[in-house]
């Protein structure tokens, strides 16, 4: 006998899947649409080669120990995070509304982040766009929130932001409701805000007293341009509209195994920083005590030297050229083969991803028969797209379709 007889499963983390059953199969043709990470013309991982560069500094580094680092990270660190997002001279920094912690790359932003409200804040709500990155719901609910609901983002007749719905469902959001707004290269449907709808959205959050969590995962991957990206960041703190934003840079540096984040609070009372980083420290200590140091020691390094800080820059905006590129090599082969559907607004959206309108079924054909991995909700990575594979993937896209 055994005390786990009674366990079930849980369900299936469908990206895990996929990543499995794509390393499994043997298939030439096979192509890996589905998971979150960029990809290099030839269809491999990249990694950015100032960053194995400033790694092998750090291992021969004789000054730097394997010690526990503090429970909120390193000053140089998060203060080189909260820089990135409001600016290097922010006057929000300097008058002491902003500061950061490190956080287990964007999840753990966001987790940590969560459970302070939840618990110490005691919000119960929480909003984030239909659709969203499914572990939205996940995180939040795991840190407290008792009230999970969603306000429509994506229309799915002109394939763009459904603003008016947007707005209308946090107009009757209730007070105190936690509102998941990603910043850029929105997960899953590659459609963000302009800046004038996002004055708007601070409108209503302001006027309804709502909370707005910020999620800034592929920081970079909107526009290409660091300050465009961050634009909703900055205009809510000039408002001086009270924030949380998490930082991944898994996405940003190409560093997604390392885990490096940041947490990003916006307060307009400076006086409570000490009282928010006594609970956060105590939030995180009871999660996984401290946080790994490897990545905010890479991270930093880059954005302190300028020299390779304007090497990250200029790979951040090559890396989204050719995501650009791939959209309309894409959205050309689709119109060619006159594929059923609605295809030219692919070069309309931004970041990585593009929502194909595939049904979980076509999506489930592609894997099976096809080895072309998509998730169900019909997202696709562009970047995992390459000249070589560019005929195969839109031409059993087309067949699927039809
Ligand atoms: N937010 C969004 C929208 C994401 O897509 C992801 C990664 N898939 C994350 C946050 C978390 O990223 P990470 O924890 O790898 O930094």
């Amino acid at each position: 006998s055994s005390v786990f007889e009674n366990v079930e499963p849980g369900h299936p983390v469908e990206m895990n899947l996929l990543i499995k059953r794509y390393m499994e199969d043997k298939n030439e043709n096979k192509v890996n649409l589905s998971i979150g990470v960029y990809r290099t013309e030839e269809g491999k991982s990249y990694v950015l080669p100032f960053v194995k560069q400033v790694e092998k500094e750090i291992v021969n580094d004789p000054n730097l120990n394997y010690d526990y680092q503090p429970i909120l990270g390193t000053d140089s660190f998060f203060n080189i995070a909260t820089q990135l997002l409001l600016g290097e001279d922010s006057i929000h920094i300097r008058n002491k509304n902003a500061f950061g912690l490190q956080a287990l790359s964007g999840t753990g932003g966001l987790r940590s982040g969560a459970e302070f409200l939840a618990r110490i804040m005691g919000y119960t709500t929480f909003y984030y766009s239909d659709p969203s990155w499914e572990n939205h719901p996940n995180i939040f609910n795991a840190a407290g929130f008792t009230n999970e609901k969603t306000y429509r983002y994506f229309d799915r007749k002109t394939f763009g932001l459904d603003f008016d719905g947007m707005i209308e469902d946090l107009q009757n959001a209730p007070e105190k409701a936690v509102i998941i707004l990603q910043i850029c290269g929105h997960n899953p449907c590659a459609v963000d805000p302009t800046k004038e709808q996002w004055m708007k959205i601070a409108d209503v959050i302001e006027e309804k007293k709502l909370f707005p969590f910020f999620d800034a995962a592929y920081h970079g991957f909107g526009t290409g341009d660091l300050d465009e990206d961050v634009f909703p960041v900055r205009y809510f703190a000039d408002r001086r509209i009270e924030f949380f934003c998490s930082q991944s840079f898994a996405k940003n540096f190409g560093i997604y195994n390392i885990r490096c984040g940041a947490l990003t609070v916006f307060t307009n009372d400076p006086s409570k920083i000490s009282a928010i980083l006594s609970q956060m420290t105590l939030r995180i200590y009871f999660l996984y005590e401290t946080p790994p140091a490897c990545g905010p020691r890479i991270v930093s390094r880059i954005l302190q030297n300028a020299n390779l800080k304007k090497q990250w820059i200029d790979t951040l905006k090559i890396m989204t050229a050719r995501i650009t590129r791939m959209r309309q090599k894409f959205q050309d082969e689709m119109i060619r083969l006159k594929t059923p559907g609605k295809w030219d607004y692919i070069t309309k959206h931004r970041g990585m991803f593009a929502f194909t309108g595939i049904t979980p079924e076509q999506a489930e054909i592609l894997v099976d028969k096809y080895h072309i991995y998509v998730l169900k909700c019909g997202r696709i990575n562009i970047c995992g797209i390459t000249d070589e594979n560019l005929s195969y993937v839109t031409k059993s896209i087309h067949e699927v379709v039809s």
